[in-house]
């Protein structure tokens, strides 16, 4: 068991990991937050049948409504923040109360908002249950997607702590742990040479990893995105190189269809890209069929799936939030832990990508 503590401009709190965490989360409730009237706990519709009785009567002594949401980017729509505020205000939730985010990702990004934006902001408290979520649970970026957009309305809001279950994620189908273990080597890769090294050591199959080792891969990653975001917590500056890998990756998930492709599966693609536009252009050195053999080995692809068209990809490349004017700006390495940012041109994305296909 571990804790780290974020802390923020904003707000310092605290990220427990570990198994059988969840038992202290009703004593600091009560200890913290006196005069709570009640919780709403917010979670999606996989994970209330795997472990919501179990929570609520963990809660025992407080007084908790649940209201449980479809999962995946379904949870992340305009209608269902809506129905999540009348449910809150049906159930007469006041300032006193507090929002329980109690899933992955999708579900702590509109948990997130909904407490952000209900009566102005109320506290809210992150339960996550994803290996996605040592990300996204952290960090204060809460937000809901527009048809025209992924993530596009939304607050920087801070958790008052995070309770990191691992018994939780003992359910996680492989695929979501593949996808969420992406944002781990995300996390060595920018700011790490020594986890990233350990990693590539230790981690040989995402299937067994044993409960220290999840627990020590959540925590390093923790740690490195609070660094971050601690610094910048609003996304001037240096919380942009966190996007490593995500300018192609982004571009694939939405070319291929969300779903289709994960979330992560697209990163890991994107940071493989990313890491030979960095020896290209800023001679960044690395052992490129190791970390390839080794990602394969994990069970990710490293080329872009050949039926997405290299033109439309770039296409979106230059739609995403990075993208200064025209040019599509990437994260890259001058070495494992030193990232910048840089523009490229799109006659060498294209040429690049093209040698890229699967
Ligand atoms: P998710 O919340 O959709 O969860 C993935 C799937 O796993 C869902 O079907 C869910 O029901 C299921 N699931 C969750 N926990 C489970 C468990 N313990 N056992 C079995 N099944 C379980 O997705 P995610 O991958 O955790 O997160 C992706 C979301 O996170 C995206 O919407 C993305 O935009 C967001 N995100 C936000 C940030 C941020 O900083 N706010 C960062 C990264 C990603
Ligand atoms: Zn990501």
């Amino acid at each position: 068991m571990e804790t780290i503590l974020i802390q923020t401009p904003s707000k310092k709190y605290p990220v427990h990991i570990g198994s059988g965490v969840i038992e202290g989360l009703s004593s600091y409730l009560i200890k913290s937050f006196p005069s709570i009237t009640n919780v709403m706990i917010i979670t999606d519709e996989n994970v209330a049948d795997l472990y919501l009785n179990k929570l609520v009567n963990t809660l025992a002594t407080i007084d908790t409504v649940s209201y449980v949401v479809p999962s995946g980017e379904k949870a992340k729509t305009f209608d269902v923040y809506y129905q999540c505020l009348t449910f809150a205000l049906q159930q007469k939730l006041d300032r006193k109360s507090l929002v329980l985010a109690f899933g992955g990702g999708a579900v702590g990004d509109l948990a997130g908002f909904v407490a952000g934006t209900f009566m102005r902001g109320i506290p809210f408290i992150q339960v996550p249950t994803t290996i996605l979520a040592h990300d996204s649970a952290v960090g204060g970026k809460v937000a809901i997607n527009h048809p025209l957009g992924k993530n596009m309305i939304g607050v920087f809001y801070q958790p008052e702590a995070v309770y990191y279950d691992l018994n939780f994620l003992k359910s996680l189908p492989l695929r979501e742990k593949r996808s969420g273990f992406a944002e781990v080597i995300k996390h060595g890769l920018i700011q790490d040479v020594s986890f990233y090294e350990w990693l590539l050591e230790h981690i040989h199959s995402l299937d067994d990893l044993t409960e220290e080792q999840l627990s020590y891969c959540l925590a390093r990653g923790i740690t490195i995105k609070g660094a971050i975001v601690s610094q910048d917590e609003k996304e001037s500056g240096i919380r942009a190189f966190l996007n490593l890998g995500h300018t192609l990756g982004h571009a694939i998930e939405a070319e291929a269809g969300y779903g289709e492709i994960s979330h992560g599966e697209a990163v890991i693609i994107g940071m493989v890209f990313a890491l030979q536009i960095s020896s290209d252009k800023l001679g960044f050195t690395f052992n490129h069929e190791k970390l390839v053999s080794w990602l394969n080995q994990l069970g990710y692809d490293t080329e872009v799936p050949s039926h997405l068209s290299v033109e439309r990809l770039l296409e979106k490349m230059k739609q995403d939030k990075k993208s200064v004017g025209q040019t599509v700006q990437f994260v890259l390495l001058k070495e494992i832990g030193q990232p910048v940012m840089m523009g490229i041109d799109d006659d060498y994305i294209v040429n690049k990508l093209k040698g890229f296909l699967k």
